[in-house]
């Protein structure tokens, strides 16, 4: 009954089995939250789960980021879960952050991030990764 399951392994998406349990707790938390969380949100949240330390939730977070399960947003430091199973990869990720109400928005957009390689082509400019954190107000708070 030993079916392998390598012909299919390129195509299957990273939301892991292999997780550590913290790393789980944490995509969790931050899976369930309708905006943006901080390292200390997350711990707040997972007290209960048993992670006490603000290191634990780091050392996930990190993990978690690495692997482009979670994405960090700079101007807010703060966390989101990855939105898009398709962007797993080390391409540009744009952010609609609404300052209304919190929520964010992950996009990738192949127009920007050819237009940007073009340029860092031209400059010689080795990009490692790119992400656009765009502020403003969404539709339901422009229409509130
Ligand atoms: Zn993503
Ligand atoms: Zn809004």
């Amino acid at each position: 009954m030993a079916h392998s399951h390598d012909d299919h392994s390129g195509h299957n998406h990273v939301w892991a089995d292999d997780l550590t349990k913290n790393q789980g707790l944490v995509l969790g938390a931050l899976t369930h939250s309708d905006g943006p969380l901080s390292a200390y949100d997350i711990l707040d949240k997972l007290r209960g789960d048993g992670l006490r330390a603000p290191l634990q939730v780091y050392r996930a977070l990190d993990k978690l980021v690495e692997r482009g399960l979670a994405h960090r947003l700079e101007s807010l430091n703060a966390f989101v879960a990855c939105a898009d199973e398709h962007c797993h990869r080390s391409g540009l990720i744009a952010f609609a952050i609404c300052e209304g109400c919190g929520k964010v928005d992950e996009f990738a957009d192949a127009v920007i991030e050819e237009r940007l390689g073009d340029w860092a082509g031209q400059k010689g400019f080795k990009v490692e990764r790119t992400t656009m954190e765009i502020r403003g107000r969404c539709a339901e708070c422009v229409a509130a």
